[in-house]
């Protein structure tokens, strides 16, 4: 059986991946219960799927969010369903747009500003949804209805996602064949994961750094500053060309600038005051004569991440060696 790597979602009447979902999930525009309300992407097909833990944090996560079909003994896709083809189809457009067809590249595209429509949390709801019957599985979908289950490569605006698939990527060694397109709203640039992420302690601060956005990560300490408008994030390692500490202010501008800032404050910064984790932060390096900053850019918090995943102690010291 093939994967299911996308399932449609009715409510935003788009094909989306489980890490997109769970995004919508933390962004409030997906609710709890729409976690099993996915429907195979198939032409006249409606298998029900489930995505596992789209309604959890990033914390709460054993693993990154993914999809199962929800009914697992049955002959579950219709008769016609064409998901496998897709799927197929998918994969060929992607190899030929990247031309390392034996290397099975996927491509993801990151958003540096997000969608106007996410801000308001208000993204077009389906008015597909009053007619939905979820138990004819042979129902002919209307020509419009078809279209939008088209399958396309994953488009991200929270940093979060894209640590989700940095870390999936990580475990299967694939850090050099996964590529993202980061988008301003002038251009894109195209960067392996193995490029766009740098761990603290692997790099040196070089001239080419200073002022090149990246995502920075490390073990790190959260705790509020002095009268808790703001916190402070302390890195436990630092660069390797500099003993200076390394640290990231978050402010109050910062929480505020954010889509749903008091959940993902509680989330990613009160929740975590005191512990340590890996925080991933979005900007670029300063370093002043006592410390080095990394300044978050974007300005909100779309651009922070945490995470406690494994993978991390395991091959910390592996990954990110090339300098560039
Ligand atoms: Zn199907």
């Amino acid at each position: 059986m093939v994967k299911i790597d996308f399932a449609y979602c009715p409510k935003i009447a788009d094909c989306i991946d489980a890490v997109k979902a769970n995004e919508l999930w933390l962004d409030g525009i997906l609710n709890d219960s729409d976690k099993r309300k996915f429907v195979c992407p198939g032409k006249t097909c409606s298998a029900q799927i489930t995505c596992a833990n789209m309604d959890k944090t990033k914390i709460e996560q054993v693993r990154a969010p993914y999809f199962v079909f929800t009914k697992r003994n049955k002959t579950i896709h219709a008769p016609k369903c064409d998901f496998e083809e897709q799927v197929e189809l998918l994969r060929e457009k992607q190899d030929s747009e990247t031309r390392i067809s034996q290397e099975n590249c996927d491509q993801i595209s990151f958003r540096m500003n997000r969608p106007e429509d996410t801000k308001t949390m208000k993204l077009s709801i389906s008015s597909d949804l009053s007619n939905e019957d979820k138990n004819d599985d042979n129902r002919e979908l209307p020509e419009a209805e078809y279209a939008k289950r088209q399958i396309t490569h994953s488009n991200y605006y929270l940093l979060s996602s894209l640590v989700d698939k940095y870390l999936i990527a990580l475990k299967e060694d694939k850090l050099d064949s996964v590529r993202v397109l980061i988008e301003y709203p002038e251009k894109g640039y195209t960067y392996k994961l193995s490029t766009l992420f740098k761990r603290i302690h692997n790099i040196g601060i070089t001239k080419d750094l200073k002022g090149k956005t990246k995502i920075f990560y490390g073990k790190a300490f959260i705790n509020y500053n002095r009268d808790k408008t703001g916190y402070w994030i302390s890195f436990q390692e630092s660069f390797k060309t500099s003993k200076k500490k390394v640290l990231c202010f978050i402010n109050a501008e910062t929480i505020k600038n954010t889509v749903n800032y008091q959940f993902k404050e509680r989330n990613l910064l009160k929740n975590n005051v005191d512990r340590e984790l890996y925080v991933f932060i979005m900007g670029k390096v300063k370093e002043t004569e006592t410390s080095v900053y990394i300044n978050i850019d974007p300005n909100n918090l779309d651009m922070m991440a945490v995470s406690i995943d494994d993978i991390l102690l395991t091959k910390s010291f592996e990954v990110n060696s090339i300098e560039d």
